[in-house]
């Protein structure tokens, strides 16, 4: 079966913003799902962001909405009649932009509204009219309370990311949103995984919902060349900066576990010559679009983050992915290493486990992803000696390691502010940055003149590729004992 756009039938205003974006065919989700949402059915989604589900849900959702278009200027003729819920501010503006390309041919108006940023001028576009508003959950209801948005039109809805606006806990602010829309609307719930809890919130609010899921929501690219070290807490960043050097590697995505283990991480990099940049949930959303920005035009060379932080957003095709920490929920495995290894580029993944909880973690992602996973040693170039303070490595010593500061979970900024601590009563923050097309672009290796910073430091060995000091492969099942992964 051929995947066309032209099989949709697609009106011509979006047929014509789709070949502007030089889509050649449909992926495997919009073939699916799109003459679904066409036929009005509710549909619940396996799937990652990546697929392009953002067109497989707009596409249909705004061919729908277009008996409704008009060029009236009157806000009470631009009623909000899609809802599409997101869990982090980053996302939710993604799709925004994504929304806003589809529909350019359109008269149907589209906004966002996220946290950590002024109310204001949200609530003049809001007053506006628009018929398609994307919004992450807490700030959303502080426009409901402000009286800024009525939802009693609204027609469609979509649960994008639904997993893990459930894991942040978002599920409460959820179900008031959803008790303002009227009854008989279009509901999409897309999720990495259908985990029980998913489920549940199906069934609560879905009818008859046809589920699409496109490939093994748990699988991991074959692309994707996959090592785990096993290195101490005190060494990951020495094995980090070596496997940098010796794999002739010009940017990575390094992931931790807490937002402060990020920022600490990130500093210490720094400080060590890195080029590196964070991108946690405590910066303003100025400094995340900044750094975002920065990573993406190759003036850094490191983008350090959490996962909150990094879900979903559209950055691919980055020649490596390290977990300096091993990540608490496995499904977080997945989600880290499919920025690397995309559509047939080789990748590189590295996970640093340094014992402890972390074999537990790590026989939890062996289940996952059914592949056997084999603890490699680090051997580094060089003795260093040992001490509390020596060659150079006293700021890491100093500072600590990310994985010590795994108590604070990052978390969107707009969840404290939102039920704990009253509406509108929190601190301004920094306006977002304008908005640059720069971020609709999937991440291309940049153009550089200048090699990455860590090939400025000395090098032990000049070798490209796995250094010879790399032991090949050892098995370590004796860690595994107390947690025998399934062999499945
Ligand atoms: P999404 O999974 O919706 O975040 O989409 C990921 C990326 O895929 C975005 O950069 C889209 O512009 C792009 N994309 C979506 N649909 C297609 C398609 N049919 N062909 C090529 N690229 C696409």
């Amino acid at each position: 079966m051929t995947s066309s756009f032209s099989n949709l039938s697609l009106a011509e205003p979006l047929a014509r913003a789709v070949a502007e974006m030089g889509y050649e065919s449909m992926t495997p989700i919009q073939a699916q799902a799109i003459p679904v949402v066409l036929a009005g059915q509710d549909v619940m989604g396996a799937a990652q962001t990546g697929t392009g589900k953002t067109a497989a849900f707009s596409l249909p959702l705004l061919q729908r909405m277009l008996k409704h278009e008009n060029s009236s200027t009157s806000p009470a003729r631009h009623p909000v009649r899609a809802l599409v819920l997101l869990p982090t501010r980053e996302l939710a503006d993604q799709v925004a932009q994504q929304v806003k390309m589809y529909a350019k041919y359109t008269n149907l108006r589209s906004t966002v509204v996220f946290g950590g940023i002024d109310m204001k001028p949200q609530t003049l576009e809001l007053k506006k009219g628009v018929e398609v508003l994307v919004a992450t959950p807490g700030r959303l209801l502080d426009h409901i309370e402000a009286k800024n948005a009525v939802l009693n039109q609204v027609e469609y809805v979509v649960l994008d990311e639904a997993d893990r606006m459930l894991d942040i806990g978002f599920l409460p602010d959820l179900q008031r949103i959803l008790s303002y829309l009227p009854k008989q609307r279009t509901t999409l719930l897309f999720s990495a995984t259908f985990s029980p809890e998913i489920k549940r919130l199906a069934s609560s609010y879905l009818q008859n919902p046809v589920t699409i899921e496109v490939a093994r929501p748990n699988e991991t690219a074959s692309t994707v060349e996959q090592h785990f070290y096993s290195v101490s807490d005190d060494d990951k960043r020495r094995a980090l900066k070596q496997i940098l050097r010796q794999r002739g590697l010009k940017q990575a995505f390094v992931f931790v576990n807490s937002k402060l283990g990020c920022a600490r991480l990130a500093r210490s990099l720094e400080r060590d010559g890195l080029n590196t940049t964070a991108l946690h949930g405590d910066k303003s959303q100025d400094e995340r679009l900044k750094s975002l920005a920065a990573f993406k035009a190759g003036e850094v060379d490191l983008l350090v983050a959490t996962d909150v932080a990094a879900r979903g957003l559209d950055i691919k095709d980055v020649p490596a992915v390290f977990n300096f920490d091993i990540p608490f929920n496995a499904e977080d495995y997945v989600h880290r290493i499919g920025r690397t290894g995309r559509a047939g580029a080789s990748g590189l993944a590295v996970s640093f486990a340094s014992g402890g909880n972390d074999v537990r973690l790590v026989a939890d992602i062996e289940k996952l992803i059914k592949k056997k996973i084999e603890l490699e040693p680090v051997e580094f170039d060089e003795d260093r000696p040992r001490g509390r303070i020596n060659d150079g490595r006293r700021h890491w010593r100093d500072e600590g390691e990310a994985g010590d500061a795994r108590d604070v979970l990052d978390q969107p900024r707009e969840r404290a502010g939102d039920a704990r601590f009253g509406r509108g009563a929190r601190p301004h923050r920094a306006p977002a940055a304008p908005r640059d097309p720069f971020f609709e672009k999937p991440y291309e290796t940049p153009e550089r003149e200048a090699a990455p910073s860590w090939e400025a430091t000395p090098k032990a060995h000049a070798t490209r590729g796995i250094s010879s000091n790399i032991k090949t492969k050892r098995k370590v099942a004796a860690l595994f004992k107390a947690a025998a992964p399934a062999s499945s």
